[in-house]
């Protein structure tokens, strides 16, 4: 730096020679360092990086030209200009003598303080000319070396927006794909429409349509939500919900998606009463996402694994699945937007690769984290959500808060024989139950019904009218007449909620009566009533 202080050192045994020197010499930017002796000399120089050296030759100890000596066989000190005060003419040996030491220059005593000022100013001069030179080569390295970060940071710049304007054209090109592809089957099924006479045909065709419409509507609705999250216009609505909410919304948007492939869905939820700080529609959003991923991406017949875990003050959930695997590289990228990997893949599923983007931002908007892992291709894919928890129910929460609660008790684990000859839809009944924390059991016949019913002693049983061997009402009653059921709740479940039916079920001995589909929470009211048969 160009203020940096110039530091000349002054040898002298004489305090008052060391006085009379620093006051003909003080000067603004220029620091004397005084020493009394050889030593005291050479523990300065060690310290500070002396412009000149002003030194007596007569000195007691280690004199002048023994000083100078040790100065110059040293790296440090070597090369500091010194002028030696001498008393008196000295010979012309002597002189030599000193000049072979490193002396550049004698000054006699008496000082003549001009003579002192231009000799010394000269060193002054030079020093603050070297600072300077310094401090410029400083800035010329420094500023070199921000112009090959700033080239390095462009060229950096330049390639991501080369991989990003590539990945825009690939997804401009997986967009018309992927719009086009519902837009056919409704073209045709119109016209199929247009010709049919046969209402079954028409109802098939309408499904169709209405299956191909929802898609293209979610993946409108996909990329208003990247448009609004790359504009940070996305709001969530939060509020402390029961994190099983989400999960039972998410898995109920995914189960056609998941029963179409033919997976099997586990749960894993180690702890039922968990509440979290969440909009609840996005988390739901989150969740089926990568649900639907799991089931888009396993062969048909997988078995996708969901898991529930607290962690410290913090909840873990993870979706597992043994499907395609992701190759490592390809990991750390899997969240970007617009990353299909391998689009052309016998894998490649409908989608428009912004699903984990969208999901990405809005685990991180409700403050949480999410990481993707997989042991290479062909061995499945992990999914792991973390989202931090709030503080467990207060006693002094709302009412409706409290039924939520109470609803979803893990206190109360039921046994639950669900019967249903429909095996997907006692499977999803199952999934539901197990959700809020009893134990599912399943049948699909009437005879199996009653075996599973005589060996497991359920304490509720949910039994379809409409089964292919004895009528749900029969099984009812046989079971009725069976002391050991005679307190079991059992729930008839029947497409007709006519008042003939709910009459009929009474007489069967039933104590409830739902249509279907069963709605969870009117299931989790009437099982939140209900004890366990062993209590
Ligand atoms: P999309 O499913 O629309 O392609 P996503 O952003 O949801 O978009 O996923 C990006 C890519 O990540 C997918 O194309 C797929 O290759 C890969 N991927 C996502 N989930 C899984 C999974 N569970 N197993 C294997 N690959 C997956």
């Amino acid at each position: 730096m160009p203020n940096t202080p110039i530091y000349f050192l002054l040898v002298d045994d004489m305090e008052e020679n060391l006085l009379s020197l620093s006051a003909l010499l003080g000067r603004e930017g220029l620091e004397l360092l005084q020493a009394r002796s050889g030593t005291e000399a050479l523990e300065l120089l060690l310290k500070y990086d002396v412009a000149l050296a002003l030194m007596d030759v007569q000195m007691p100890g280690m004199d002048g030209f023994e000083l100078a000596e040790l100065m110059r066989g040293n790296e440090r000190s070597g090369s500091i200009p010194i002028i030696f005060l001498t008393a008196g003419n000295m010979d012309r040996q002597r002189r030599f003598r000193g000049y072979e030491a490193g002396a550049v220059d004698f000054i006699n005593k008496p000082i003549e303080p001009d003579i002192l000022r231009v000799k010394t100013d000269v060193f002054f001069q030079l020093k603050r000319q070297q600072n300077l030179l310094a401090h410029q080569r400083d800035m010329v390295r420094e500023t070199a070396e921000e112009n090959a970060r700033l080239l390095a940071e462009s060229r950096q710049y330049a390639a991501a927006l080369k991989e990003a304007d590539q990945r825009k054209d690939e997804f401009l090109a997986t967009l018309a794909h992927e719009l086009r592809n519902p837009l056919a089957p409704i073209r045709n099924g119109l016209q199929v429409l247009r010709l049919t006479s046969s209402e079954e045909k028409a109802e098939e065709v309408r499904g169709m349509m209405d299956r191909q419409l929802t898609h293209l509507v979610r993946l409108i609705d996909d990329l208003l939500d990247v448009s609004r999250i790359s504009r940070d216009k996305i709001e969530l609505r939060k509020s402390r919900i029961a994190l099983q909410d989400a999960i039972q919304t998410a898995i109920e948007v995914s189960l056609p998606l998941i029963e179409k492939e033919n997976h099997r869905l586990t749960l894993d939820i180690e702890e039922q009463n968990l509440w979290v700080d969440a909009d609840l529609t996005r988390l739901s959003q989150i969740i089926s996402n990568l649900l639907n991923n799991a089931a888009k991406y396993t062969p048909n017949g997988g078995t996708i694994n969901f898991k529930v875990k607290r962690e410290g003050a913090d909840v873990l959930l993870s979706i597992t699945d043994n499907g395609i695997g992701i190759e490592k590289e390809t990991l750390p990228k899997i969240f970007d937007l617009f990353s299909q990997v391998d689009h052309k893949s016998a894998h490649a599923q409908g989608g428009l690769g912004i699903g984990l983007f969208l999901v990405q931002r809005l685990v991180s908007l409700h403050g949480g984290t999410i990481a993707a892992d997989s042991d290479g291709l062909g061995l499945g894919s992990t999914f792991t959500i973390r989202l931090p928890l709030t503080i467990a129910a207060q006693p002094d929460m709302p009412s409706s808060e409290k039924d939520a609660a109470a609803v979803i008790d893990g206190n109360k684990k039921l046994t639950v024989l669900v019967v249903d000859d429909n095996v997907p839809s006692a499977q999803t009944i199952g999934w539901m139950l197990e959700l809020i924390g009893h134990e599912p059991a399943l049948a699909h016949t009437g005879k199996e019904a009653l075996e599973k019913a005589k060996s497991l002693l359920p304490d509720i049983i949910l039994l379809d009218i409409g089964l292919p061997d004895i009528t749900g009402y029969d099984v009812c009653g046989e079971l009725r007449r069976d002391p050991q059921f005679k307190n079991t709740l059992m729930i008839a479940q029947t497409g007709w909620g006519q008042d003939r039916d709910r009459e009929l079920a009474k007489q069967a001995g039933f104590d409830h009566h739902l249509v279907k589909p069963i709605k969870l929470d009117e299931l989790a009211a009437l099982l939140g009533n209900a004890e366990p048969q062993a209590a």
